[in-house]
């Protein structure tokens, strides 16, 4: 009898704990080789899901890192429409409870686009739209906040309307950069290039959207590609770290060594999910 008790307790601890201990606030940045899926978690056990990389290998990281009773995902947020951040998506859409799904445009004829679609149609997931000027306050504390894309999109690229989010807390202190109360925790930019991370440096001068903070976790825009994480970016954010999702010898050259070069010469540390796997960080 206690043997079988203790064959039992050994086999639901693992589902006891995710149960009943309370949920970290983390960022996981899933190796899904050549494309870009990150997990967002807050104390409350709030998930939100940025992309999913170009194929089904995010099923397996999410199978691990979600509790084994967890089929619900809050949030979903397709950065934009290429496949290598939404194709994994439409078995996510399929296999999980999804509580919304955040794009900012949805008019791709690509096949795979279409079936995802169908997916979040048949399950009747609701579609929001995020722009620059979005907030979401959450039960947490925490509040989400769209930077980008703006309202009229100045060109007609996939990137060009790339979502740029912030994930912040309340603060007390003091902000140098103005009224915010907020603290800035994570960026997190999709492909947006540096025509985009200039944009959102109108911050500096806007009354209505105040800058992110310095000292967050941002993510490297494009895979580390040379045409982003731009100097002036970088400066203006001063982040604590930088994470490139990049696959193992990818046919792209990602990240760029120029883009690390600057990272060193700005002394930011930087991780990358071809060299480090999959990464995870508190929140
Ligand atoms: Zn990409």
């Amino acid at each position: 009898m206690v043997r079988r008790l203790v064959i039992l307790i050994i086999f639901l601890a693992p589902f006891l704990s995710w149960r009943f201990g309370r949920p970290q606030p983390q960022l996981t940045m899933f190796d899904v080789g050549q494309g870009l899926s990150v997990l967002v978690e807050d104390e409350t056990g709030w998930q939100l899901l940025f992309d999913g990389g170009p194929d089904n290998s995010v099923l397996a990281q999410l199978g691990t890192t979600l509790a084994p009773t967890d089929d619900y995902i809050d949030v979903v947020v397709i950065s934009h429409q290429h496949r290598d951040h939404y194709v994994g998506l439409i078995e996510v859409l399929r296999r999980y409870r999804v509580g919304e799904l955040w794009l900012t445009r949805a008019d791709s004829k690509d096949p795979a686009w279409q079936e995802l679609l169908a997916v979040a149609k048949q399950k009747q997931i609701p579609l929001l739209e995020i722009k620059e000027g979005m907030l979401r306050y959450l039960a947490s504390g925490r509040v989400i906040r769209g930077y980008h894309p703006p309202a009229n999109p100045r060109g007609d690229e996939a990137h060009d309307y790339a979502v740029v989010l912030t994930v912040e807390h309340l603060t007390t202190e003091d902000s140098p950069l103005g009224p915010s109360k907020f603290k800035t925790d994570l960026v997190l930019t999709g492909d947006a290039e540096a025509r985009h991370e200039q944009y959102i440096g109108h911050c500096q001068i806007s009354r209505v959207l105040p800058c992110p903070t310095t000292g967050a976790i941002l993510q490297a825009g494009h895979h580390g590609s040379k045409t982003s994480t731009s100097e002036p970016w970088l400066k203006l954010l001063q982040p604590n770290v930088v994470l490139i999702s990049a696959g193992q010898d990818n046919s792209y050259g990602h990240p760029h060594q120029e883009v690390l070069e600057r990272l060193e010469r700005l002394k930011i540390n930087y991780r990358r999910t071809d060299l480090n796997g999959t990464i995870k960080i508190p929140l």
